[in-house]
């Protein structure tokens, strides 16, 4: 068992992580601001509402626990708005990060799981991507969260810090025995929209489908949010077991269209999907898909969902318990 601070517990990514390592058997406390995330995401008790530049608040929360490890979600993740709103997005992103560096380095605290993501590729040249693929972040978002694996890369040689990077693809679903899932305001996801569509009769716009694929809409890869929070899980373990710092594509490494998502919800709610054909969302990449054999071979990871339908289903479930809550 270890004893493992989570930042970003409140959220969704990080809430299904914090539930799965207590089932594991870890001891877990979450920090977050609540400033994206919500309080019902977290068990009891857990729940320490601090800012990561609140140096004072993280220092007591160190004195208190003997943290083996650190995984840190708590970031911004609007694409959109971080092209907006650069600096916050960098101040929030890279400075929360350094911040919470110092504590852990005053607390001797030399392990940490960090959330990276597919867009430190930018445009790849092909796909599927791996690890060692060209990094041209196309935003501020997508180079705050490079800016840090490469800090985390530098403390790894000056101060023996271990971490792994994990490259997200495209997380989505919930995970039934939690009762918790995607709920972002504003929701700017696809599967979410797409399952308010069907509530609400309203539209769903389709980001162009002039792209160079099959049917023209944007390729992705979407990997069930439980089977994200596993590889955090054996993210841990590794650094746990003494593994060097590394970073790992997270993706099932099997791409869909929009219009391939649109079916299978679809198919998973038995309710047809109101949708219209918009222009080009600005930055989008036309495919991005993950070679996830690292993650496979040194992780021992294994996604359990390996259906869109199966998780679209899932995320379904949570937005119909959502209403009625
Ligand atoms: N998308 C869309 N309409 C929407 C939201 C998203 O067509 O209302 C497309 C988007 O262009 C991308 C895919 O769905 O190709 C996934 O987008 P999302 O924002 O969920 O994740 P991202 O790939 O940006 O991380």
């Amino acid at each position: 068992m270890a004893s493992i601070l989570v930042t970003g517990g409140a959220g969704y990514i990080g809430a299904h992580t914090a539930r799965l390592l207590l089932e594991e058997g870890h001891d877990v406390q979450v920090v977050d601001d609540l400033s994206k995330g919500y309080a019902h995401n977290v068990p009891k008790g857990r729940l320490h509402i601090i800012n990561l530049h609140d140096a004072a608040s993280l220092d007591a929360l160190f004195a208190r626990h003997r943290f083996d490890a650190v995984i840190h979600f708590a970031a911004l993740i609007a694409v959109g708005e971080s092209m907006r709103e650069a600096e916050r997005y960098f101040r929030n992103n890279v400075g929360g990060s350094l911040a919470l560096l110092e504590v852990m380095r005053r607390y001797g605290v030399r392990r940490i799981v960090f959330s990276s993501t597919a867009a430190v590729y930018g445009d790849p040249d092909s796909t599927p991507i791996p690890e060692d693929a060209p990094l041209r972040p196309k935003n501020p978002y997508g180079e705050s969260k490079l800016m840090v694996e490469k800090i985390l890369g530098w403390l790894d040689r000056t101060s023996g810090l271990r971490s792994v990077s994990l490259r997200y693809f495209n997380a989505c679903g919930a995970e039934p025995r939690y009762g918790i899932g995607e709920e972002h305001q504003p929701e700017t996801h696809l599967i979410p929209l797409i399952l308010r569509a069907i509530l609400t009769g309203e539209p769903i716009t389709v980001f162009g489908d002039d792209y160079p694929t099959p049917d023209g809409t944007c390729i992705r890869d979407y990997i069930h949010v439980s089977d994200l929070a596993a590889a955090h899980v054996r993210a841990l373990e590794y650094l746990m077991a003494g593994g060097a710092t590394d970073v790992f594509n997270a993706g099932t490494g099997r791409g869909y269209t929009v219009l391939e998502v649109i079916r299978a919800a679809e198919r998973a709610t038995g309710r047809p999907v109101p949708f219209r054909v918009g222009p080009r969302r600005e930055g989008d990449a036309a495919v991005l898909v993950a070679d996830s054999s690292k993650l496979r071979k040194t992780l021992g990871w294994q996604p359990q969902y390996e259906s869109l339908e199966a998780m679209v289903e899932s995320a379904w479930q949570f937005e119909n318990s959502r209403r009625t809550r």
